[in-house]
């Protein structure tokens, strides 16, 4: 049985079509499923695929990358975070891959706003969802500053470097490899795969982006991962099935789904 611990079926071209998504993943041995908030706009949406399903749970919390939408404070986030089917927080980070022509020193709106995640998951007591794209090192920086280590949490969709997978196991967290896994050209992700314990290991889709090899450049939906956890186990010279158990176990360990109603 496996988890795909980040997706986004939410979003269109999977919001119309989750009955089916839900009956590959059945076919597919996807037990469970963490989708994820990008807007408080989007959050009704997001949880109510929670609410409606049993196996899904739901995140809250305003993408890196989203300008132009409502900025959240502290206590929207709390609001939401104490819904029973809410077990994270994020996805939050800090994105400076597509700088627009500004310079890093103009994207202290989004080092505020992870402040303001972070703040909220401690408060909360939830985990952190984190998205961060070359800007890794203040990525680092905030989450020690402030605290995070005592939310613990997961680098989503990991593509940084070793250097950044230690940096984030010693902060508690977990790494989640996607679809990127599989890429024929990922060899240093697959270098920092073999380094990372499996006890650390989550894997995700990210759906409906980065669908793995053989699907590659498709819409991806949840019942993939597997081809994740194939290319993880195989990276690790170990049986499909001891990825699976390990990583389901992992997130149950840090989200903490079977105590949720
Ligand atoms: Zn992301
Ligand atoms: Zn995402």
């Amino acid at each position: 049985m496996f988890v795909d611990s980040h997706c986004h079926l939410s979003f269109p071209g999977l919001a119309e079509r989750v009955d089916t998504i839900r009956a590959d993943m059945a076919a597919a041995q996807v037990e469970r499923a963490l989708c994820i908030c990008t807007t408080l706009e989007e959050f009704e949406a997001v949880h109510g695929l929670a609410t409606r399903h049993d196996n899904f749970w739901c995140s809250v919390g305003v993408h890196p990358d989203n300008e132009g939408v409502r900025e959240p404070t502290e206590a929207d986030l709390l609001e939401r975070a104490v819904l029973p089917r809410v077990v994270a927080i994020g996805e939050t980070g800090l994105d400076y891959y597509r700088l627009n022509g500004r310079s890093v020193a103009d994207m202290e709106w989004q080092r505020e706003r992870l402040r303001i995640h972070i703040r909220a998951a401690r408060a909360a007591r939830l985990p952190l969802v984190i998205h961060t794209r070359s800007a890794s090192d203040d990525t680092l920086r905030i989450l020690k500053e402030e605290g995070a280590e005592a939310a613990g949490g997961v680098f989503h969709c990991f593509t940084e470097t070793m250097e950044v997978a230690r940096a984030a196991l010693d902060l508690g967290f977990y790494v989640s490899f996607s679809g990127i896994l599989t890429f024929k050209n990922a060899v240093d992700l697959q270098a920092v795969a073999r380094f990372v314990p499996l006890e650390r290991c989550l894997i995700e889709t990210d759906s409906p982006y980065l669908a793995p090899v053989p699907y590659r450049g498709k819409t991806n939906t949840p019942a993939l991962v597997p081809y994740v956890a194939r290319q993880l186990a195989a990276l690790k010279e170990l049986p499909l099935e001891a990825v699976a158990e390990a990583t389901s176990a992992n997130f149950e360990a840090l989200f903490r789904t079977s105590s949720k109603t």
